[in-house]
């Protein structure tokens, strides 16, 4: 699926250590050290044990398996995503293949609203939502395609956020759908990010009101800490959770590290701190079955300081007389949730990744560990690509 991190390993540099040839006659008690139970941590650490034989430790600091994917049941016994609504969707039918032998699914399709004042509006903007905000008969995609065309800008070349909508839909529907969400989103303007980061959200021409076009689209049956339970339960992985990296880090530990935690961390920031966005969750459970029409509802509007809220019960199906939701409001410090896609933070990147090249004996992984603003599924192709060159350099050195 996603081969770029795996492919960085510098040209003419000796194959990674892994495991390392034995020095001495102390084994250590691991062959690998993994850092993260996340999506990365826990593919690396399931592959490693299952169909490479390795002994494998697996830690994180956090109290419980799953990274931000972590879902547990709330004082109402309501199933809640605590780091915000996780909905997987992927066109890999690798990727699909590899976790279903974790989990039973549930189809879930997303849908989501933005407020626009007292309306309700779907998201991406489609045919639906111009009618709605304009009060308009737009019939076809050809007349939509017409509309959106006396309303772009034409922007050349396309390199920012803003560029990629105020071409598509024009400067006043980037106000009113991006430019307060994403300034609160991000605390940036939407002119300072990537293009790919709008463009993960295009217009469409359609009544298509599905927020993900992709083929595959459903929800872990049992949640997704159970589909890490079952990922993890195997005799050669031990798990190790309230425990940070610099607890268990030691020459003698493992021979090799696979690191999913943010990669400046690792290096002690030497190069100065990567940006990360971080995010604040207020859980509230209410006495009443519903509270919105859809899971996810977006607040462009720049005075309300959150910028969605979630209700669980859409995603997870579960019928239940309460209802538990979510207010997300983005902020600076805290933990890491988002990289921030601009082309300087890439550029701080490169140096820790040219530094992570030259280490034989660590790998790094993951949304953190890579710097990319990656989906699960797209998380989880990267840890079986990395896998795969894993082994493969065994393979090959076992060859000679
Ligand atoms: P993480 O899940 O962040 O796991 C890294 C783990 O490493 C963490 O548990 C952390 O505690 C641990 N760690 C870090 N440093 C250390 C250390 N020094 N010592 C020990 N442990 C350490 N993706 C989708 O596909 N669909 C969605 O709907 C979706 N919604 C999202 C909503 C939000 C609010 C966020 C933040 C992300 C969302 N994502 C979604 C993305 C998804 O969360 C990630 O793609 C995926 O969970 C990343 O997995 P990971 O293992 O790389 O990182
Ligand atoms: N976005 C926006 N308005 C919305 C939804 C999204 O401006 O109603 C922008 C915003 O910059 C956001 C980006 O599109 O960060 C990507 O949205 P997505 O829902 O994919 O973000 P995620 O679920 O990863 O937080």
């Amino acid at each position: 699926l996603l081969t770029e991190a795996v492919d960085r390993q510098k040209p003419g540099l000796p194959p990674p250590s892994f495991p390392a040839p034995l020095v001495g006659a102390r084994r250590p008690p691991y062959d690998v050290l993994v850092v993260g139970a996340g999506f990365a941590g826990s593919v690396l650490a399931e592959r490693l044990a299952a169909d490479a034989g390795k002994r494998v430790l697996l830690c994180d600091r956090r109290p419980h398996v799953g990274g931000n994917a972590y879902d547990h049941l709330d004082e109402a016994g309501i199933l809640v995503h605590r780091y915000g609504p996780h909905i997987f969707h992927s066109n890999s039918e690798a990727v699909v293949a590899y976790l279903s032998r974790f989990t039973e699914w549930r189809p879930y399709e997303h849908r989501v609203l933005v407020a626009l004042g007292e309306r309700l509006l779907p998201m991406p903007i489609n045919r639906t939502t111009i009618n709605r905000l304009y009060d308009m008969d737009l019939s076809s995609e050809a007349e939509m395609r017409a509309f959106l065309i006396s309303r772009a800008e034409t922007i050349d070349p396309i390199r920012t956020s803003r560029d990629v909508v105020v071409s598509q839909v024009g400067e006043e529907l980037y106000r009113l759908f991006f430019e307060g969400y994403t300034r609160k989103q991000w605390g940036l303007d939407a002119s300072q990010l990537d293009k790919s980061v709008a463009a993960r959200l295009p217009t469409r021409e359609t009544v298509d009101d599905r927020y993900f076009l992709d083929r595959f689209q459903a929800m872990p049956l049992n949640g997704y800490t159970r589909l890490f339970e079952n990922m993890l339960d195997h005799d050669r992985i031990r798990i190790e959770l309230g425990v940070d990296y610099q607890d268990v880090k030691s020459p003698t530990i493992a021979t090799h590290t696979i690191f999913t935690g943010p990669i400046d961390e690792y290096f002690g920031h030497r190069f100065g701190a990567l940006p990360y966005r971080s995010l604040a969750f207020r859980h509230e459970t209410l006495d009443r079955r519903r509270f919105q029409p859809v899971a996810v509802v977006n607040y462009p509007d720049a005075a309300v300081p959150y910028t969605r809220t979630t209700e669980y019960k859409h995603l997870t199906g579960q019928v239940h007389r309460k209802t538990s939701i979510s207010y997300e409001t983005p902020q600076a410090d805290g933990d890491p949730y988002y990289p921030i896609p601009r082309p300087e933070n890439e550029a701080l990147y490169r140096r820790y990744a040219d530094l992570a090249a030259e280490c034989r004996d660590v790998t790094f992984a993951g949304r953190l560990g890579t710097y990319r603003y990656y989906n699960m599924d797209q998380v989880v192709g990267q840890a079986l690509a990395t896998y795969r060159r894993l082994t493969q350099t065994v393979r090959e050195a076992a060859a000679v």
